[in-house]
């Protein structure tokens, strides 16, 4: 594996017609940082930070936490990385953490998790706030809460970090340089709502294997359901054609950080809806920028515009077929 991705690891994914887009890698754990520069990536688009609490027998204290992210920050160097907080409850169960009272949820994956966990819990993001800020001292932080439903969480959230900030400002600590707030875009709601987001956003990361099973009502670690449901689906690149569009006219970065974004005909597709950061599993960063190296822009555009405004019976069949015809 690591020679495969050495011989990748140059590539610089620019179209053909010029245009450089963004690979990022997603990670979790300290031992994922090694493939940032083993792969050339441009950064850690999603540190999932519950990795740390699942591996853990007890809650890490807040120093532990500071030490993994400013371990992370160090690896990264000039390389940007965005942490998303906690992403518990649901599929991922935290033994130490008493959930729903002991109660067990019919359905976890739309229950007591992510973000809905941290704000009730806050000191759960209290303490994580304040291991970030202080890992991220001198240098830039960004940041995202997963599971945004409305606007009002994402303000909840950032204002638990700005308390944060707040306190360590009055102790005269060190503070980052500058702090960018971002949401996930998983639950659909979100998306009908982005025009009074946005401004209050520096980026928007779509987690599109929430967000698919979400718009199609599938529990995506359903066996049964795998093959039912294509990402290149027109319902679901016509829904991340309109979500891209409605922030286009701000100024904030959109990012698809799915494992779609990873898999080639999928990438292709993002990038013919306007789709140009992908943040994506360490493995598929090299055959990603090698594919962009030969895609033109202009020319997936008009065939998806074309597919999405007329499907065709099997998109998945017609893309195949274009990136045939075109030696992709
Ligand atoms: C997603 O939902 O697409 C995502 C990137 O987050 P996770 O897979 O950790 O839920
Ligand atoms: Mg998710």
């Amino acid at each position: 594996r690591q020679a495969a991705y050495a011989a990748l690891r140059d590539v610089e994914p620019f179209t053909r017609d010029g245009t450089r887009i963004k690979v990022m890698m997603n990670a979790g754990l300290r031992d994922d940082m090694p493939n940032l520069s083993l792969t050339g990536a441009d950064g850690v688009g999603l540190f999932r930070t519950e990795f740390q609490f699942l591996v853990s027998a007890t809650l890490p204290a807040r120093e532990r936490q500071t030490r993994l992210y400013r371990d992370v920050l160090d690896a990264a160097g000039d390389k940007p990385v965005v942490f998303r907080t906690i992403d518990i409850g649901g599929d991922k169960v935290l033994p130490y953490l008493r959930h729903n009272d002991g109660e067990q949820e019919e359905n976890p994956a739309m229950g007591w998790r992510a973000l809905r966990v941290a704000l009730e819990r806050d000191g759960l993001l209290k303490v994580q706030a304040r291991a970030m800020l202080e890992a991220a001292a001198g240098r830039t932080l960004n940041v995202m809460f997963p599971m945004v439903a409305e606007p009002w969480e994402f303000e909840a959230a950032r204002a638990v970090f700005e308390g944060q900030r707040q306190f360590l400002k009055s102790q005269k600590k060190l503070l980052p340089e500058a702090i960018r707030y971002g949401a996930m875009l998983e639950v659909p709601a979100l998306a009908e709502q982005l025009d009074v987001l946005a401004p209050h956003l520096s980026f928007l990361s779509i987690g599109t294997n929430d967000l698919t099973q979400f718009l199609f009502a599938a529990d995506r670690s359903n066996p049964k359901l795998a093959e039912r449901y294509d990402w290149l689906s027109p319902a679901i690149l016509r829904f991340l054609r309109r979500v891209q569009q409605s922030v286009a006219g701000y100024d904030v970065d959109v990012t698809v950080c799915g494992e779609m974004g990873g898999r080639r005909l999928e990438a292709l597709a993002l990038l013919g809806i306007g789709i140009r950061r992908l943040s994506i599993t360490p493995a598929s960063v090299g055959p990603v920028k090698e594919l962009v190296r030969k895609v033109d822009l202009a020319d997936i555009t008009e065939a998806m515009n074309r597919w999405l405004s007329a499907p065709p019976a099997n998109l998945r069949e017609a893309l195949t077929g274009w990136a045939h015809e075109r030696g992709i």
